[in-house]
């Protein structure tokens, strides 16, 4: 599949999955000097490989005919500033709950690990903005996924597969926290309880052989 066509792909799935509606959300993948980015003003399940624009690092169109995504300086920025080799931003609802109400997302599973820790949520900017890139940037930083105050979620990858399936985790995760505080106080793991799993994630047990 071309970068193009994982474009499509991830984006037809972004919208079934309930991840994005209407034409928000974009997702991007980096190919060298080069990134393919979903188009301004097209929904995500409504995409052909051609109207998938792609631009330089300075964000020059440089091939296809429709606008670049109104975030595509959020996903340079990030592109400059982490390992990241495809961005995914969506406004799912879980995640604009919690981007909406918190600084950070309280890690009440261990599977904030899979994104790098405790997921922060960065300051509210204008979309689009240079500003609202410094922010993501920011909150990106040791992190695989972050949350944008009152608008969504981002999360990176080494391909759009592992940037999409991070997505599904931060949206898990936010679910889980939102339903548990909606019965109760959710316990909050501690830094220790969260640095034993990664300890034992490191040294597993034997397995055992009969
Ligand atoms: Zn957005």
């Amino acid at each position: 599949m071309t970068f193009r066509e994982q474009l499509c792909e991830y984006g037809r799935r972004a919208v079934e999955l309930g991840l994005v509606i209407g034409t928000s959300g974009n997702l991007s993948v980096r190919d060298g000097d080069r990134i393919a980015v979903t188009p301004s003003g097209v929904a995500l399940d409504k995409l052909t490989p051609e109207m998938c624009p792609i631009v330089d690092m300075a964000g020059r169109l440089v091939e296809g005919d429709l606008r670049p995504s109104s975030e595509t300086p959020m996903h340079l920025a990030v592109y400059e500033s982490t390992d990241a080799q495809a961005v995914v931003h969506t406004h799912s609802v879980f995640g604009t709950v919690v981007a909406t109400t918190m600084t950070e997302l309280p890690p009440v599973h261990y599977n904030t690990l899979l994104l790098g820790g405790v997921v922060r949520v960065a300051p509210y900017a204008t979309y689009g903005t240079p500003e609202l890139a410094e922010n993501v940037r920011a909150a990106l930083e040791g992190r695989r996924a972050a949350l944008m105050a009152n608008h969504g979620g981002v999360t990176i990858g080494a391909t759009l597969e592992e940037a999409f399936e991070a997505t599904r985790v931060l949206e898990w995760l936010c679910e889980v926290y939102v339903r548990a505080a909606s019965i109760g106080k959710p316990t909050v793991l501690t830094d220790a309880q969260l640095a034993a799993v990664v300890e034992r994630t490191l040294n597993p047990p034997e397995f055992p052989r009969a």
